[in-house]
Order: structure tokens, then sequence, then C-alpha cells
């Protein structure tokens, strides 16, 4: 990977110490820029000459590219290491849903509406799809143009238009050209006119190459003389492994090599890989799909738009693109679940982010109106934070005082779990609280709550 070191950062700062960017001096930016908490840009000094070294410098190695305009527009690649753990990955591989220019207006009016309302909430995010892959299986760019219409107009999100056909993609961008949208595709033989199309329109350009990667590169070194700045890479498919083996090998010459020409986001179609009168074909798909998601597809199109094809999709998403160094944690504070009452139990947990929803879900299938406090455990789960320190009596005497639990509930009773029995001794003498030890796994609350609030 290209880094730059503190020092060659420092050298090219101003060295005044202004701390305008937000630390008092140069060094201490420069020491932040160069492990990627802060923005060389928050430096407002930097010489011309500066800003283009650093910048180079500085890119990622996978080009960002953004698709659409505006709030639903969608990042991809912007990426800088080929493993999670080596630091993060930032973009999460956009999900699309493909409609085809084949369908009449009231048949692509409500498929756009099934996916644009296409939307799951888990730990507390709202998981959907990113993007609506306009197919021009009709070959005309007439009809091609009405289907984009309808298309923008039932929709917020961004739009990749298909077609090899270069009338076909401009009659859509005629459209909808100003929304950025990304075009699909480029190949050795429209190349020159794709390009010219991507330029004039300001927007980013696919280039499929399914041959070999070196052709790929050929065809990505003529697009940018043509002026074409954002790329896509589609390495087509021939079948799994193989994709697989391109998808790992152009990010790793991006990445390891700084090989400029392969630093590019990649869309794959696993549709490809499945035969439609295979009975199991969906569920193929959504398998296929899932391997390129996690081997660094930047972009995957779905067909069809069934929501329960997308979710385990979007779930695997939300886990590798999670900072692997930040915990999934919930807001720490008191929650009332059901309908509660001042006699209400109170339960203890952890702001871990899976042990409060599984113990809240706990808590609802007990059917026994619950409050639950959580105490901020920098979202380490409760066995991990007894250990560590950070679930202790005094931060629970704390929450409780902190979130006027005595003000919602006339008793003084509190629940904690099982794994931290040792800490009830000296909750009590903080508290004056009675306290009762829970069991040990949340999947018991149910017979436990009501055996205690039958
Ligand atoms: Fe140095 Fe620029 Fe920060 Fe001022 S704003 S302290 S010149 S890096």
């Amino acid at each position: 990977m290209r880094t730059l070191t503190p020092m060659q950062i420092y050298m090219l700062l101003p060295k005044t110490n202004c701390g305008e960017c937000g630390f008092p001096t140069c060094l201490s930016f420069a020491f932040n820029v160069a492990s990627g908490k802060a923005n060389i840009f928050a430096c407002p000094y930097l010489s011309e000459e500066a800003k283009r070294k650093l910048s180079e410098a500085l890119a990622p190695p996978i080009k960002l590219v953004t698709i659409g305009v505006g709030e639903a527009a969608v990042k991809v690649g912007g990426e800088k290491v080929m493993h999670r753990h080596e630091d993060k990955f930032y973009n999460p591989t956009a999900m699309a849903f493909a409609v085809s220019d084949t369908l009449s207006d009231e048949e692509l009016k409500e498929q756009v509406k099934t996916i644009e309302n296409t939307r799951f909430e888990r730990l507390e995010e709202v998981l959907k799809p990113d993007l609506i892959a306009l197919k021009g299986t009709s070959g005309d760019p007439k009809r091609f143009a009405q289907a984009a219409k309808v298309t923008v107009e039932n929709t917020s999100l961004p739009l990749i238009l298909c077609s090899f056909n270069s009338e076909v993609i401009e009659s859509g961008l005629k459209i909808c050209g100003s929304k950025r949208p990304l075009i699909y595709a480029a190949n050795k033989d429209n190349l020159e006119v794709m390009a010219e199309l991507a330029v004039k329109y300001k927007c980013p350009l696919t280039i499929r190459e399914p041959k070999n990667l070196d052709a790929l590169a050929e065809l990505v070194k003529k697009a940018k003389d043509i002026g074409v700045e954002d790329i896509i890479l589609d390495v087509g498919f021939k079948d799994l492994k193989e994709t697989l083996r391109k998808l790992v090998t152009i990010r790793r010459l991006a990445i390891e090599e700084g090989a400029r020409e392969y630093g590019y986001p990649s869309i794959a179609f696993p549709s490809l890989a499945v035969f439609k009168s295979d009975s199991l074909a969906d569920f193929w798909e959504v398998t296929v799909a899932a391997s390129l998601l996690v081997r660094y597809a930047s972009i995957v199109v779905l067909s069809g738009t069934k929501p329960w094809r997308i979710l385990p999709l979007l779930v695997l998403r939300q886990g590798i693109f999670r900072d692997p160094r930040i915990h999934p944690r919930v807001k720490p504070g008191l929650y009332a679940i059901g309908s509660v009452s001042e006699n209400s139990p109170c339960l203890v947990t952890s702001n871990y982010a899976l042990t409060y929803f599984t113990v809240k879900s706990d808590i609802e299938a007990s059917k026994v109106p619950s409050y639950l406090l959580v105490i901020d455990t920098e979202g380490l789960s409760v066995a991990s934070s007894v250990a560590g320190g950070k679930f202790t009596a005094e931060k629970i005497a704390e929450a409780i005082k902190e979130y006027k639990v005595e003000e919602k509930v006339k008793h003084r009773t509190i629940i904690i779990p099982g794994l931290a029995a040792r800490i009830s001794g000296k909750l009590e003498e903080l508290t004056n609280w009675k306290v009762i030890v829970g069991p040990r796994d949340s999947s018991e609350l149910r017979t436990f709550l009501r055996k205690i609030f039958p």
C-alpha cells in the first residue's frame, strides 16, 4: 500500500502551528493524517504544490467513485487494504436490483416501488438496496428513455443504465444524465463512444473485459486518455472460481503493487452464474452474490425484486463493513419494553448491541413488560465487561441515578445478569436496592420473569 510517513507529510505543511486544523501543531496534525484520523484538507494553508503532492500520495489505491447525486448518492471503492484487520473497509458493497425496459410502464413502476420500499432495521441501522440497474433489454432507445423516465419518477435511488448500445445509453442519459448514473458498459467494441458519453454527461463508466486482465488494463488506459475519471471494472463471469480469482487479483495489484489501471471499484452480476430453469436459481444467485460480496465486488446486481433475497446479503455486508475496532453498541439509558408500569421489573445489561437486542427480544418473549437499564460498557458483552471492570456495581449505581430509575418504579429491586453475580453484594451496599441475580443466559429470562412476575 502506498503511504506517507508523518515526517513526509509534515515537510509539506506550512509549519506555523496556527491550530486551525484542530490540532495544536503541524506535527501532531501530520501524525493524525498519517494514521487516517484527520483529513489533510483540514489545513487551509496548504500550497497548491503540497495539495497536488499530498492528494496524489494519500489517495486510496482503489479510487472512490460516486454514483448519483445528493443524499442518495452511493460511494464505492476508496479502499486501502486487502484484509479488514489491517485497517477497515470504508465503503460497503452497493447492492442493486435489476429491472428491464421490456416491462410495461405500470409493471416497471410497481417493481421500482418494491425496491424503493425494501428496507429492514438491524442493530439500529436501516438496511436497504442502494441502486437500481435499468437494463435496456428492448434495444430500443425510445423505450429505454421512457423506462428511465418512469424509473427516476418513482425512486430516489441512483441508477445503473445497462446496454452495450451507445444510442440506448444516450437516450437514458438525456433523461437522467444530470443524476450521475453509472453507465454499463464499455467494451472493446464500443469503448470510444461510451467514454465520450461518460465525459459529456460527467458520469462514471463501467469497463467490461471478460477475457483477460491485461486487455482490461488496456481499455482502462484508453478510457482515461479520452478523459474518463471515474471507472468501474467488470471482469465478466465465466465461473465463480475464476471470477473470484480475478477480483482478488485486481485488488491485490492495485493495493500491493500500486497498479493504477486496476485501482477502481468492481461490479458483478451473480445471476450469470445460474440457469433460470433451475428450481434453486434464486437460492444459488444469493449464494454466489454472498461470495462476490466477501471477495471484493464493490457493486453486486441481483435480478428480480424479492426482498428476502437481499436480506441475508445486507446482514452479511453489515458485519463485514463494520469497523472491527469499534464494537457495535446501543446508547446507554433506561429502555421501556412493553407497556411498563411502576411495578414493572427492572433488569440491567451491557450496551453491546447484540446483547441488548437479544435480552430485549427475550424480555418481549416473556410478555412481562420490563425496564431494561443499559450500562455503558464501551460495546463489550456482559462477560467481557465484568472481567474487564466495565460492568461494575459503581456504574450501575450511577446509572440508576442518572436515568432516574427511582422515579419510574416504586419497588427497589434490580435484576442483574447471572454472569455478573459477583457484583451483587457491592451493588446492594451502594444502592440499598434488593439485587436479584438473573439467569446466566438471557434465553432463560422467559421462564425466570414469568416465575417472579406471574
Ligand atoms: Fe499547521 Fe495547517 Fe494545522 Fe495550522 S492548520 S497547525 S498550518 S497543519
